[in-house]
């Protein structure tokens, strides 16, 4: 295995690469937690990007590839290999078919395809983060995900950059096929929408906003939803009978829901957090780490665990634990 100083010097010879060492997670992830990488590059050059995932799994150091970093907890001790992050973010559309790069903003394709009176994406208004990681793993607010608008994804699997259509994607609430190929990096998504009117598809999305920013202050460091809810149909009978039918939602029933029951909201450890209006919401209260996270994280899920008999599951990815 090459030294860190050589890797870099290799990640560097790659045209329109730009690669450090020793970068601070915390500024990638939202939680602002996270040690250092031992090596980080990114770049918006497809040609770039595969150059340096061959490069780097060439090398038989570990690799990880992340987008804005808003669904992370990097462990205090960082990465030990080479983290990658591929920026290219152009939007395009012709009628009512719009493709869109990975490095994009979710944000901006959503405003996007408003602004093109198309409607299927005004639903996904304030969620954080790349289009990659939306495809990844399947996004979704308000009982609509990223997969229902999904007509094609290219990505590249190490080899080759192959595209799958909706089906071969395997989606499911919060998952997709690349979640169980980690090795596989989106590349772009082709998605098909519907015509609607501009306006109405602004005001849509500006009221989600609305009740999104106030529930998820933009400076919260945080994850959004630490833990996945739960579809009814999949608890087991005895559990989903305690569950009031009004906190039934699209079929789910809110991990929160579980969460409050044991006590979880207001819940702290170190500056780690859970809201006190929201129980499945975690945050970093200023200079938080990641063992106090992962300590209250385990917590919550042992109590939910001893009075109900269920797993509850964390929608965010653990990075170099
Ligand atoms: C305030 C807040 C609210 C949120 N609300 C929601 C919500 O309502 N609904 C929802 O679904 N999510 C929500 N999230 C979670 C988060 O926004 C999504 O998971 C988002 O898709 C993550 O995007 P990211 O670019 O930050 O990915 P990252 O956090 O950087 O990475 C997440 C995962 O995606 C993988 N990944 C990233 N890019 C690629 C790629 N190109 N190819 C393959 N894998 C890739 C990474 O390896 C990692 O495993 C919320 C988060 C926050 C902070």
């Amino acid at each position: 295995m090459p030294t860190t100083e050589e890797m870099r010097a290799h990640l560097a010879r790659i045209p329109n690469l730009t690669v450090c060492t020793g970068a601070p997670l915390a500024r990638h992830t939202r939680f602002g937690i996270g040690g250092p990488a031992e090596l980080y590059a990114e770049t918006d050059s497809g040609t770039a990007f595969v150059a340096a995932v061959n490069a780097a799994r060439g090398s038989g150091m570990a690799t990880l590839v992340i987008g804005g970093g808003t669904n992370l907890i990097v462990s205090d001790n960082g990465f030990r290999g080479i983290v990658l992050r591929y920026r290219a973010s152009s939007l395009a559309a012709d009628g009512d078919r719009v493709t869109a790069d990975a490095g994009a903003v979710l944000q901006d394709l959503v405003d996007f395809t408003i602004a093109r009176g198309l409607r299927g994406l005004e639903t996904l208004a304030g969620i954080p983060g790349s289009v990659g990681a939306a495809v990844y793993g399947n996004a979704g607010a308000y009982g609509h995900s990223i997969s229902e608008r999904v007509v094609c994804v290219r990505f590249f699997d190490g080899q080759k950059v192959r595209a799958f259509d909706n089906a071969q994607c395997e989606f499911h609430y919060r998952e997709s096929i690349f979640k169980s190929h980690k090795e596989w990096i989106v590349f772009s998504t082709e998605l098909v929408l519907d015509s609607a009117d501009r306006a109405t598809l602004r005001r849509a999305a500006d009221d989600i906003l609305k009740v999104r920013n106030e529930k998820f202050p933009v400076t919260m460091k945080c994850a959004g939803s630490i833990f996945k809810n739960f579809l009814l149909r999949e608890l087991p009978a005895e559990v989903g009978a305690q569950v009031p039918p009004e906190s039934v939602r699209e079929g789910k029933v809110p991990a929160a829901w579980f969460l409050e029951q044991v006590g979880a909201k207001g819940m702290e450890r170190g500056e780690i957090r859970v809201a006190d209006y929201h129980a499945n919401l975690v945050y970093n209260a200023g200079a938080g780490t990641a063992a106090d996270l992962c300590a209250l994280i385990q917590e919550l899920k042992t109590r939910v665990k001893q009075r109900f008999g269920i797993e509850i599951e964390e929608e965010v990815q653990y990075v170099g634990f």
